[in-house]
């Protein structure tokens, strides 16, 4: 059944590439849906409360949110999942970072780079044009016009959902994000990152890492191809979105370490 799901909402995305930005759900839609599918995601993993990498994820994730000038109901989990290379923010800035991708993002430039871009797509409402995209089946829509919670949707319409917000790993059906939507969030990412005041460079390392450790490997990467083609066109944006800012370019780093100490 699943497989059949994500080839209706394959074909759905392909027919459909000229409405990438129409959205038949309102914001409150999308954020009471976004909740529910929060419970839902981050229910399989043990969540952590303390601890020098749940204080960054909160203190990074508040900057960014922050930045991003949305008042949400923000929330930052951290999920322990040392085999999960994943981050994601749902509609109503509902984030969760496995553990897994701290060993990507090395440092809180990076970890900023992550949640700038996952918030990016949840601010710039990417999962409500997916389903309307989709039509995620017609009987979520007409469910979600009335006012019926995810948990009383068919299974089938439940798995669509989250897989239009970018969650569908956890139940089974993954869907990138359109090529238009994900350089949408890689610009406006960066954007949150500079104006938290951190430094977007560490963006471009990041898809430099993930391209050498990915290997058929790491979630992020099955639903963020094309790493270095990204890597090289968010070098050339940054001192545009940096002028736009008003900030100047960073100091120099360090090397970044080598991908030895990454693999697993
Ligand atoms: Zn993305």
């Amino acid at each position: 059944m699943r497989k059949i799901l994500v080839l209706l909402i394959a074909a759905a995305l392909s027919l459909c590439t000229g409405c990438a930005n129409f959205n038949i759900y309102s914001e409150a839609q999308e954020n009471a849906l976004g909740l529910e599918a929060y419970g839902e995601a981050t229910k399989e993993y043990p969540v952590i409360t303390s601890g020098p990498d749940y204080d960054m994820v909160q203190r990074v994730g508040r900057r960014i949110a922050d930045a991003s000038g949305k008042a949400y109901e923000w929330e930052f989990k951290l999920l322990r999942a040392d085999d999960m290379v994943n981050a994601f923010c749902l509609p109503g800035g509902k984030v969760a970072v496995y553990t897994g991708i701290l060993r990507y993002t090395q440092n809180e430039n990076g970890l900023a780079a992550v949640m700038g871009h996952e918030v990016a797509h949840a601010t710039m409402r990417h999962g409500g044009k997916r389903m309307t995209n989709a039509m995620i089946l017609q009987a979520t829509a007409a469910a979600v016009g009335v006012g019926i919670s995810m948990s009383e949707m068919s299974e089938e319409a439940q798995a669509g959902l989250m897989a239009a917000f970018g969650i569908g790993a956890q139940v089974g059906v993954s869907l990138p994000f359109s090529r238009g939507h994900e350089t949408e969030a890689d610009l406006e990412g960066i954007r949150y990152a500079v104006r938290a005041g951190y430094d977007p460079y560490e963006a471009v390392r990041l898809w430099e890492r993930m391209a050498e450790g990915g290997n058929g490997g790491p979630e992020w990467l099955s639903t963020h191809p094309d790493s270095i083609g990204r890597a090289k066109k968010l070098e050339q944006e940054i001192p545009r979105i940096l002028q736009e800012e008003g900030k100047s370019a960073p100091a120099p780093q360090q090397p970044t370490a080598p991908m030895k100490q990454i693999r697993r």
